[in-house]
């Protein structure tokens, strides 16, 4: 599944094609996504030139003077710029054609994704409770400790909660919690101020390692098989249950927390 890294690579890789251009049309082959695509779209979008392009939680929004268009890559989406000579396959659901001649290709072969419509100067409701970014000034260890004041939920559920804090998937709460030596079913109340500073620390700057692991693969989003870059050689706990700490040589747990399955280190995780 896509998670924030992901998404912010798929931004990085179409904005420079997309930015200054205008939607020449809109070919819709697949209108049942995860909800379906919106008339407003089809009728406002073409002929509209896109000011930016902007990531909120695992949202794409392609702003416009009429209106933005949201996109969700769901479970399996992807986004792609190709040349527009380029023929369809069976689960390429949308095109947006653009004044260069490229199009932006939208594939998903399970169709969780979603393509939606926002009125200008209006906050759609998928967006609204939505908590802060991670890269955020105001997301830091002072917000994770207010916050938890009081909670009993496991820490790890309490930071994949997105009115918390938004795009911290299961891969990445799992390694933000070893970095930070946090047991991930400690009760998010009683982790103490530095330690949240510490988390909230480690949050940032693996998401933005992935990131940057993410970019070495940019040019692929010219390609008809590109996907964004994963760093699984590099996880410390995820996927690794048996398999010996990095740190410390104990065999890595695997336990279910919210019906996740999360990896910890018993000994260095407290
Ligand atoms: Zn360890």
């Amino acid at each position: 599944m896509p998670e924030l890294p992901e998404v912010e690579t798929t931004r990085r890789g179409i904005a420079p094609y997309l930015v200054g251009h205008r939607v020449v049309a809109v070919t819709i082959r697949q209108p049942r996504l995860r909800w379906p695509i919106p008339a407003a779209l089809r009728r406002l979008l073409p002929g509209q030139k896109i000011e930016n392009v902007e990531r909120r939680a695992k949202y794409l929004l392609a702003h416009t003077g009429a209106g933005s268009a949201l996109l969700h890559l769901g479970m399996s989406g992807s986004l792609r710029i190709l040349e527009r000579d380029v023929a369809p396959g069976a689960h390429d659901h949308f095109d947006w054609r653009l004044d260069s001649g490229r199009i932006l290709r939208f594939t998903d072969p399970r169709r969780f994704g979603s393509l939606l419509w926002q009125k200008p100067g209006a906050t759609h409701p998928l967006l609204a409770q939505l908590g802060p970014e991670p890269f955020d000034e105001a997301f830091d260890g002072v917000y994770l400790w207010t916050k938890s004041r009081g909670r009993s939920a496991p820490v790890k559920t309490f930071l994949m909660d997105q009115r918390i804090v938004v795009g911290v998937g299961n891969i990445y709460a799992a390694e933000a919690l070893f970095a930070a030596d946090i047991h991930p079913r400690r009760a998010a109340g009683s982790v103490a101020h530095d330690r949240y500073a510490r988390l909230a620390a480690e949050v940032k700057r693996i998401l933005a390692y992935a990131i940057t692991r993410g970019g070495t693969t940019l040019r692929d989003f010219l390609s008809p098989d590109g996907a964004p870059g994963y760093f699984e050689q590099e996880l410390f706990v995820y996927g690794r249950a048996g398999e010996p700490c990095k740190v410390c040589g104990t065999p890595i747990r695997s336990i279910v927390i919210g019906q996740r399955s999360t990896f910890y280190c018993p000994r260095c995780q407290r």
